[in-house]
């Protein structure tokens, strides 16, 4: 017999949020992780243990405004949306253009990515190293947290279940000067999930670096990202010097510990992430992007 699943769709986020009050539901917005997640047998209904609640047409949620010089983005804006939208860093287009194939992309969407809390997200490392900020709606209001905090393992969030992520925020990304990259290592260049991913950000004063930050996906349970070691590399000067690089490459060796999985081995992803990080710094040239 075919079991009964309870789903709602209201028109609107207050009217989603008081149902989210009364009852614990699966929220569901692309639903690309979802329903990967509750599939059973083939030929075989889901299961979901839960209500479902639809958010993925939620006008509230797909809003992209600039406050100041800092860039909001709806949760439920779709990649393929982003794709579009004249506001998204070139940066973040190019991770999602590696994200699976278009179909997936016409779903998908960012907030799916972050509360799904994969250390192969591929939009985590830049969301990291922009130090985005996620803004939680409840009927009790709105509280931020920072992308670090909220993400805690793997698939496991800092979320309550009364509450949706409705916006994240790029804090000063709409500022002149600074040099982003992602790099991706996968089994393709299309549909293929992380083996390895990798985020630089850099700004440079003269030749003086002024900020620098670096986080690598699908290396460990969450982001790797150490505020310690980039600290090191603020005040020096571009090109950077051998003994630098060799010295920051070597503090990363030491706090990066892969797995081998079905996807790659412990030693490929860490030759390759560390690999990435020394390409990056040993640029001769940061040109803002
Ligand atoms: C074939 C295939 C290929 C894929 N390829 C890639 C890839 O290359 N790279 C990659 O990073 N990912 C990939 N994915 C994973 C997936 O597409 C992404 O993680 C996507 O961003 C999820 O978004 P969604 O809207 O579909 O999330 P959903 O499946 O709707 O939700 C994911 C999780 O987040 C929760 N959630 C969603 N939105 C909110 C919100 N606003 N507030 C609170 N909780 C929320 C849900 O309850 C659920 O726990 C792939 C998936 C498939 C099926």
């Amino acid at each position: 017999m075919v079991e009964k699943i309870t789903a709602y769709r209201f028109e609107r986020l207050d009217q989603t949020l008081s149902q989210l009050n009364r009852e614990d539901c699966v929220i569901m917005a692309g639903g690309t992780d979802v329903m990967v997640l509750h599939k059973s047998g083939r030929g075989v209904p889901l299961k979901f243990p839960k209500p479902i609640v639809f958010i993925d047409h939620l006008s509230e949620l797909k809003q992209v405004y600039q406050n100041h010089k800092d860039l909001h983005i709806g949760a439920c804006c779709t990649y393929s949306e982003l794709l579009e939208h004249p506001l998204i860093p070139f940066s973040l287009k190019n991770a999602i253009n590696t994200i699976a194939a278009p179909a997936i992309r016409n779903r998908g969407t960012l907030g799916g990515n972050i509360c799904n809390a994969s250390p192969a997200g591929d939009t985590l490392p830049l969301l990291y190293v922009y130090n985005a900020k996620l803004l939680l709606r409840s009927v009790n209001g709105d509280r931020m947290v920072a992308i670090t905090d909220f993400i805690q393992g793997p698939r496991r969030v800092q979320r309550f279940h009364k509450e949706i992520l409705a916006e994240i925020i790029l804090p000063s990304i709409l500022e002149e000067g600074s040099h982003v990259v992602f790099e991706k290592v996968g089994n393709r260049n299309a549909d293929a999930i992380a083996k390895v991913s990798f985020a630089g950000y850099i700004r440079i004063k003269g030749a003086r670096i002024d900020d620098v930050r670096f986080a690598f996906g699908a290396v460990g349970p969450t982001m790797v990202r150490s505020i310690d070691i980039e600290k090191k590399l603020v005040g020096k000067n571009i090109p950077l010097a051998d003994a630098d690089i060799a010295q920051v490459v070597a503090a990363f060796d030491k706090i990066i510990k892969p797995i081998d999985d079905q996807r790659s081995t412990a030693v490929y992803r860490k030759t390759v992430a560390l690999n990435l990080l020394r390409y990056f710094l040993s640029m001769k040239q940061y040109q803002p992007n």
